[in-house]
């Protein structure tokens, strides 16, 4: 039973899609019509009008790539050498952004609080009034996917937008999109994964992208070629390169399974889910690493000074359900059960909590 915060379990009926003949995405008119389905879908979970009137409007692109490539995707399309970018950060993926701005020859300001901390808000007005700071971008995570953490990034883009309104907004939502509330409508460039809350395999990484930063990629003109958002912008001519047709097969699939039971019903029930988890881990003596108050509906992670890798190697041999330990320097010290997307069901969570209740 694979319980990791994503890759997550893939359902039944997406697995179905999967197996269908495949189709070439470039001759057959009928991958044009899975991918418009796909992109109505998507921008349906994301909450975004492509067709709303002025700044309101976001497009949403699903590109042939690990989540990853997103994130790379959203520096390479906005940072040229000498962009400067404010990188907000409580954790490695929000530290990450900074590599990557520094990778494509941005100047990186990284405004940081310790891992099990929230977002450093006071830190970020001083950075954005600091004498001589003229920022172009600023980037932050939704869900600290490593510690379990869901930061208030509709505080952090008050404070943003209150400084300065012309600030492009580039959010990492990968774990959180599909299964809590994104500010969407807030940010420019909103991006997501398809193996996280939508329950598809690893291989798309989406965004909403708003006509601002559209603009903005356009005026720098980006020098990589594939990680890249402008070629699909419009692809009503056709595609820039072969796409994964059985990934966007599969996440259409997802998508639709995720928008038949209303997104409401979805978020309720990773709510249900994390409250469970956390309950079951009380009992155990656990604590999570940010709090009750800001652990994400989508993951848990768990304190284990010392015993994460032990302890999910037992569960993986002895109870068939699979696990994450932490990330980078605390990896040791963390096991995270990831209750996102197909996975955020009561029951399954009983199951893993029950295993790991008899491993400890
Ligand atoms: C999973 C995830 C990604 C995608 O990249 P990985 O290669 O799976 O790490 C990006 N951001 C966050 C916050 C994630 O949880």
């Amino acid at each position: 039973m694979l319980m990791t915060p994503g890759p997550t379990a893939v359902p039944e009926p997406v697995r179905d899609a999967m197996s269908r003949e495949l189709i070439n995405p470039d001759v057959d008119p009928r991958f044009r019509e899975i991918y418009d389905r796909l992109t109505d879908r998507l921008a349906t979970v994301y909450g975004v009008d492509p067709d709303a009137d002025g700044d309101a409007a976001r497009d949403v692109v699903a590109l042939g790539g690990e989540g990853i490539l997103g994130l790379e995707a959203a520096v390479a399309s906005l940072v040229e050498p000498g962009t400067e970018v404010l990188c907000l950060s409580n954790g490695l993926y929000g530290e990450g952004f900074a590599d990557f701005v520094e990778s494509y020859g941005g100047e990186a300001t990284l405004v940081a609080a310790d891992h099990d901390e929230p977002l450093p808000l006071d830190a970020l007005d001083e950075a954005l009034a600091a004498e001589g700071s003229d920022f172009d971008l600023v980037t932050m995570v939704h869900c600290e996917t490593p510690t379990g953490t869901l930061n208030d990034v509709g505080a952090a883009l008050d404070r943003i937008e209150a400084a300065d309104g012309e600030l492009l907004t580039v959010v990492d939502a990968v774990s959180s999109l599909g299964g809590v509330a994104v500010p969407t409508d807030r940010i420019d460039v909103c991006l997501g994964a398809s193996q996280k809350c939508f329950s598809a395999p690893p291989g798309l990484a989406t965004a909403a992208v708003s006509d601002r930063a559209w603009a903005a990629m356009e005026a720098r003109d980006p020098h990589s070629l594939y990680a890249n958002f402008l070629p699909f912008r419009d692809v009503s001519d056709g595609f820039p390169y072969t796409h994964l047709t059985t990934e966007v097969v599969a996440l259409d699939a997802a998508l639709g399974l995720l928008l038949d039971e209303g997104l409401d019903a979805v978020r309720e029930r990773h709510e249900a889910a994390a409250t469970r988890c956390r309950e079951r881990g009380a009992a155990l003596g656990l604590e999570t690493v940010p709090g009750p108050e800001r652990s994400s509906p989508t993951v848990t992670a768990f304190e284990v000074p010392g015993r994460a890798e032990a302890l999910q190697e037992t569960l993986r041999e002895e109870h068939d359900v699979i696990l994450a330990t932490g990330l980078g320097d605390g990896a040791e010290d963390i096991l995270r059960v990831g209750h996102m997307g197909h996975n955020a069901r009561v029951d399954r969570v009983e199951e893993t909590m029950d295993a790991l209740a008899a491993v400890l």
